[in-house]
């Protein structure tokens, strides 16, 4: 997606230990005709599948699964949540997930209430580096009897391999941008064509 790629490319900062900081209009600051730009693209992505939800992981993930909702017929949005709360009682999906910028595992936790067999599940995350999350979401899905029938990434670093790992698996992942280099000394980034 050429708008996301040059927005990278503008306000992207590129950070050692291969980290991508889009703060400017992703992960702090939220640019929601962006977001909603990118809904567009992932409902002609997924055209001939039927969504009945989309999970996602909090929190840089829900304002890009609520754009792209109003572009799938608003199905609803489910976020699992990273840590036990008061607010989640009842029966719950959890599993645990490492994760790429804060260095530790963390849980991963779904109500049953929100996530069952009847649900045709679309994935939605910001970034998609070693697969770590996905595969989180995908367990959580498996153990609610759910299908999942894509993945949709704003910005795939594709030197990681995560995500050919998932097409490998015979996921239809839908990265709006694949980073295949960048270098935190000169700040070049060069996008997968
Ligand atoms: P993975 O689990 O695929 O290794 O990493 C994906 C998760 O780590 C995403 O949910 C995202 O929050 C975070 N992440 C991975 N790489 C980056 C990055 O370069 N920049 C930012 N901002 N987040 C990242």
């Amino acid at each position: 997606m050429k708008e996301l790629e040059e927005r990278i490319r503008r306000d992207g900062t590129v950070k050692t230990g291969d980290v991508l900081k889009v703060d400017a209009f992703l992960n702090h600051q939220c640019d929601v005709r962006l977001f909603d730009h990118m809904g567009q693209e992932w409902a002609r992505h997924f055209a001939g599948k039927t969504i009945t939800k989309i999970l996602t992981i909090e929190a840089s993930g829900i304002g890009i699964a609520c754009c792209a909702a109003r572009h799938f017929g608003d199905v609803p949005v489910v976020f699992a949540k990273k840590a036990q709360s008061i607010n989640l009682d009842g029966d719950q999906y959890t599993t645990t997930v490492y994760s790429f910028t804060k260095r530790k595992e963390f849980p991963v936790i779904v109500s049953k209430k929100y996530l069952d067999a009847d649900d045709h599940v679309l994935l939605i995350d910001d970034f998609l580096a070693n697969g770590k999350a996905l595969h989180g979401l995908i367990e959580l899905c498996h153990a609610a009897g759910a299908s999942v029938e894509g993945i949709g990434i704003a910005v795939e670093k594709g030197f990681q391999g995560g995500g050919d790992k998932l097409r490998a698996q015979g996921y239809d992942v839908d990265s709006l941008s694949i980073v295949e280099s960048m270098n935190p000394e000169t700040g070049e980034i060069t996008f997968r064509d």
